[in-house]
């Protein structure tokens, strides 16, 4: 729709006029975290910035910078992990909220590439929404519902992470950054399944664990990557811009 969506890259002018037409700010977070021998350790603020970047061809949206630095305890000790704690995490989404509130924006959606990340973008919301009940916030991971149905069409292996579709997608938007001839299969650590449930042992909290000391991840990969396409990964993309577009009309509208 405009040129320059990226905040960063705009003139304050440039950025007044942008909230002033009610454009949508889009917040992609994600972490610095191992993503198995062949992606890179940004991966989860890579997707959902480049996802965003695509959907302002799109629609009238703000392309925020994306936040690396999130909430990984459990991949911490992997070489270039980095946690943040979960209440200065939650602070941090929260206070980058209310400064686009502060300019103008009512209309926010937090996009995030961590699954860990999408309980503490919803605490956010429902912090918002008892502040602010004019503002309207939407939250996602950006593998949930819009194109789930997508996911499970074209992916053959889909549980995990570093995983097939993740995989796909990073092949799509930056294949430079990776590496399928360092890739390798995995045990499933289970993400994006959508198993059920049948043992009440699987709904006890557990304390997190280093990853790094399990046997079945020596890569940090988990999941089965090799079904991986720049082709799969055009087809999620291509779903995501245009269902999220649709969305965006039918929300600002
Ligand atoms: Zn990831």
């Amino acid at each position: 729709m405009d040129d320059n969506a990226q905040l960063e890259e705009m003139t304050w002018p440039e950025a007044r006029d942008r909230f002033a037409d009610g454009a949508v700010p889009i917040v992609p977070l994600g972490t610095l975290e191992q993503h198995g021998l062949h992606l890179p350790l940004g991966s989860d603020a890579i997707v959902p910035h480049e996802l965003a970047k695509r959907l302002a061809d799109e629609a009238n949206v703000i392309v925020m910078p994306p936040v690396y630095y999130g909430f990984v305890p459990a991949t911490r000790d992997w070489p270039g992990g980095i946690t943040i704690s979960h209440d200065v995490v939650e602070r941090t989404f929260r206070e980058i909220t209310d400064g686009l509130i502060h300019h103008g924006a009512d209309r926010i959606l937090l996009l995030t590439g961590h699954p860990e990340h999408e309980g503490i973008i919803k605490e956010v919301a429902r912090k918002v929404a008892d502040d602010e009940p004019d503002v309207e916030l939407m939250t996602m991971g950006y593998w949930s519902s819009p194109i789930l149905d997508v996911i499970q069409e074209t992916a053959e292996h889909f549980g995990g992470h570093a995983h097939e579709p993740e995989t796909s997608i990073m092949l799509a938007l930056r294949p430079e950054l990776v590496h399928m001839d360092r890739a390798v299969a995995e045990e499933s650590t289970g993400r994006w399944d959508g198993e059920v449930v049948t043992d009440h042992e699987e709904l006890l909290y557990e304390p997190v664990e280093n990853t790094l000391e399990h046997e079945h991840e020596t890569t940090g990969t988990g999941g089965d990557p090799f079904g991986a396409s720049a082709e799969k990964g055009e087809a999620m993309v291509d779903a995501w811009v245009d269902r999220m577009a649709g969305f965006l009309d039918d929300w600002t509208a």
